[in-house]
């Protein structure tokens, strides 16, 4: 069982996973062609899963349109998985942006509630 964490120590729990499976941490610095690099790798990673998931919702969608079904639970778990898929790899481009998600995360979503205060 892994215990609860904050981002910050999700993100600090992905520098380690990275560094142990894949020998070198993506954000060491100084080789900007190299971050670079693995910024463009992780984005089409992202995309990838992102397209995953909406692979699924495309028949989900198509299924309750034309046979009135409901999501199996197959189909909801996978969507879990491709979701966490997705938050794994904007994990790791924050860690190689050396991004602090939960500070930016709320600084962020501020911003957006002035934005949206007008619809009120
Ligand atoms: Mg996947």
């Amino acid at each position: 069982m892994v215990k609860e964490m904050t981002l910050k120590e999700l993100q600090q729990f992905q520098v380690n996973f990275d560094k142990k499976y894949f020998g070198k941490y993506w954000a060491d610095k100084g080789d900007i062609d190299q971050k670079i690099s693995f910024l463009k790798d992780m984005t089409i990673a992202l995309t990838g899963e992102l397209g995953e998931f909406a692979n699924i919702i495309k028949k989900v969608s198509r299924d309750r349109k034309n046979l009135g079904s409901k999501p199996s639970k197959e189909r909801t778990e996978k969507l879990k998985e491709e979701l966490i898929d997705c938050f794994i790899y904007l994990i790791i481009l924050s860690n190689i942006l050396e991004m602090d998600i939960e500070k930016e995360y709320l600084q962020k979503t501020k911003l957006n509630e002035k934005r949206f205060q007008k619809y009120l």
